[in-house]
């Protein structure tokens, strides 16, 4: 590889290039990029915070607010140390791609705080969370954009975001985020409800392409709350798991390893590593592993233009948002992978969401059977469209590209009847 096809790990540019080949593809109104390629509103904002130290540290925030044409901004915050405006700007974006996508009512936003969540404490984050919310409290709301958990982030961390702004607005309005605690008007299934549509995404790519789901062999990156459950849900429809691995390392056993005892061997120790009975591998020997099915469910830029020539899965489902990088891409496609892209395979939170966000307004609750058939019709629906897409527009076209075209009609669409074109 030359070192030119080997940079492009800037995630907004991939994501803008995409954009622009699939409004020039689909012969859509150049406007319609001039409105997809940079957000509606992008907020930054100082978040001073009371350490337990008694010290005043400024933590830097953002919200990306992309586009509303189809229903309030909608997607997650992050707590991560990496956290930058262009990130936060691309995810955004893929959030307005992956409701269009899934047919949920809502546009695309993100948001994330620059910080290292692994050493503050819980009040510490609990202040954290609550300034985020003052300091960005009044361009958010249940009709205006709607936050949700991301990497680093959980139920406590929405429970003490909606309370915040049910402070500020003086009523209870727990609409606000979603993927809170069932206590607080959380829906149930929200927590492993990325995982569960990930899955039933690798379960439509897997009849696909005639792979026998039973038996199949798994590889999984990443082991926070979208590996983890798809570890244990794809134990569950048969698959063996034969590697995982978290951010330090990885553990593999080519004969299979029991994802509720690797789960609660992380909890007690901290980490996969030292699972009895695996052999330890790195994150990077995790992508190589001889499987059937790669589950990248960790951050950005992992499947790169060094990494993707010795995957061997037949599959790679893209748990995580941006994992594989446009050079990884092209390498995947010209080996016969297929790929089921992030705006997807990880559609199952949002769509989930969104589940949640209906039962606010109307103050009512379903049972578990009710959220996971509705998630699984709407995810295999999204599956089915977007490959007879794909496949209708000429094999040359790869998954991703189809998903961003059949996304960016949809959006197109609701431009032409909105009068914004
Ligand atoms: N953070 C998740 C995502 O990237 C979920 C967003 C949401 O539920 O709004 O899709």
């Amino acid at each position: 590889m030359t070192e030119e096809i080997c940079t492009q790990d800037n995630v907004l540019t991939a994501t803008l290039n995409l954009l622009r080949t699939s409004v020039e593809n689909l012969k859509l109104s150049p406007v319609v990029y001039e409105y997809l390629k940079a957000p509606s509103r992008f907020v930054e904002a100082a978040i001073p915070v009371e350490m337990d130290s008694g010290e005043v540290k400024v933590f830097t925030g953002y919200r990306s607010q992309h586009n509303n044409v189809l229903g309030p901004y909608k997607g997650g915050i992050r707590y991560h140390w990496e956290v930058t405006p262009d990130e936060v700007k691309a995810l955004s974006m893929w959030m307005t791609l992956k409701c269009a996508l899934v047919g949920v009512p809502f546009g695309g936003g993100k948001g994330g705080i620059v910080c290292d969540p692994r050493i503050l404490s819980k009040k510490e984050k609990e202040r954290l969370s609550r300034g985020y919310i003052r300091a960005f409290g009044s361009v958010l709301g249940p009709e205006l954009d709607i936050p949700a958990p991301d990497v680093y982030t959980d139920a406590q961390v929405m429970a003490w975001m909606a309370d915040e702004y049910s402070n500020i607005r003086q009523a209870p309005a727990f609409g606000v985020v979603t993927g809170k605690p069932l206590s607080v008007g959380g829906c149930v299934g929200r927590e492993e409800a990325t995982s569960r549509g990930c899955a039933f995404a690798v379960r439509e790519a897997a009849k696909a392409l005639d792979l026998p789901i039973k038996g199949a062999r798994v590889a999984i990156q990443g082991f926070g709350n979208v590996g983890g459950h798809a570890a244990l849900l794809l134990a569950a429809e048969g698959c063996t798991i034969v590697a995982v691995s978290d951010s330090r390392s990885g553990v593999y056993n080519p004969e299979g390893l029991d994802a509720s005892a690797l789960i609660a061997h992380k909890k007690s120790t901290g980490a996969v590593a030292g699972f009895p009975g695996s052999k330890p591998i790195t994150n990077l020997e995790l992508l190589a592993v001889d499987c059937d099915i790669l589950i990248p469910a960790a951050m950005e830029n992992q499947i790169t233009c060094d990494t993707a020539g010795s995957v061997k899965a037949r599959i790679v489902a893209e748990g995580a948002n941006g994992p594989t990088t446009p050079d990884g891409d092209a390498i995947l496609f010209k080996k016969g992978v297929l790929v089921v892209p992030d705006i997807l395979a990880n559609s199952g939170g949002v769509t989930v969401s969104y589940f949640e966000w209906v039962q606010n307004n109307y103050g009512f609750r379903w049972d578990a059977e009710t959220v996971n058939k509705r998630l699984e019709d709407k995810i295999v629906e999204a599956f089915r469209l977007v490959y007879l897409f794909t496949h209708q527009n000429g094999s040359t076209l790869d998954m991703r590209t189809g998903a961003y075209m059949y996304a960016v009609k949809k959006l197109s669409d609701a431009m032409q009847i909105r009068g914004w074109l």
